[in-house]
């Protein structure tokens, strides 16, 4: 309990780092130097305005000095990497390779989700990053098994199979559409996140995703917060799917007990 808390805490200070790889990344920004400053009016931010979660809290959400309002996707960045570091230890603390690597993972699928979210653009950097992962934690993979060869083989059909199926569905879209429906980002993307959760985490993963972005879709609809020829990125869900999976791998014989068809 008290490392779950300390998880947490350390999953907070995370987050921070995390708000600063989000702003800075896709403008090819030294993620080190210089400090942060205020996006508006550039006063460097002092450390004791710089605590995860409760310095926005204290500050009512503004700049201190140009009381500017400042986005609450850096609360929410930092609150999210908190509750998903304390979750992942608590539920991985007995397999430490497998945690560290999992960790990594959700750290860049936060990462990848709030630039895609941003700029609908996934680099590669991310894609390339899990499939790194994929490989490294095969053996420690909970949930591929037997011989180290076997592992491997896992890793490569979950990451083939992941990149398949998206190109598949960009394949189908576009015929369907005569536009394209998801980015060449999202293809790549999938190939990493395949090689983490293996190939029955592919199928469900993309279940999700498209369940969460219909949800998500349809919400904006509704708020007229869209319409219909909005665009509207996929990697985000696609990236909801894979932590799910990451946690707990839902298989896809599971959707079948829940699901009436
Ligand atoms: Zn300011």
């Amino acid at each position: 309990m008290v490392f779950t808390a300390l998880a947490f805490i350390f999953g907070l200070l995370l987050g921070s780092f995390l708000n600063v790889c989000i702003a800075r990344l896709p403008k090819d920004e030294s993620i080190v130097f210089p400090a942060s400053r205020c996006p508006l009016c550039h006063a460097p931010i002092k450390y004791f305005d710089n605590i995860p979660l409760l310095s926005f809290i204290f500050l009512g959400g503004r700049c201190r000095a140009c009381r500017a309002p400042i986005s609450a996707k850096y609360p929410a960045v930092e609150l999210l990497t908190g509750v998903l570091t304390a979750a992942f230890y608590a539920r991985w603390s007995d397999n430490l390779p497998w945690l560290a690597v999992s960790l990594l993972a959700v750290y860049a699928l936060i990462v990848m989700s709030a630039i895609d979210f941003e700029t609908m653009m996934i680099s590669d950097f991310f894609s390339l990053l899990l499939c790194a992962l994929g490989l490294a934690g095969c053996f420690f993979n909970p949930f591929f098994e037997g011989t180290w060869a076997a592992r491997l083989g896992s890793f490569a059909l979950g990451a083939g199979s992941g990149a398949g199926s998206i190109w598949l569905l960009a394949y189908v879209g576009k015929a369907i559409y005569k536009k394209d429906a998801v980015g060449e980002g999202d293809i790549f993307l999938m190939g990493g996140i395949g090689a983490l959760c293996g190939w029955q985490g592919v199928i469900t993963a993309v279940i999700m995703a498209s369940f969460f972005g219909s949800v998500y879709g349809v919400s904006l609809l509704v708020l007229k917060r869209a319409d219909r020829l909005s665009h509207m990125p996929f990697g985000p869900f696609l990236a909801m799917g894979a932590v799910i999976n990451l946690y707990s791998l839902i298989k896809p014989e599971m959707f079948f007990f829940v699901l009436p068809f």
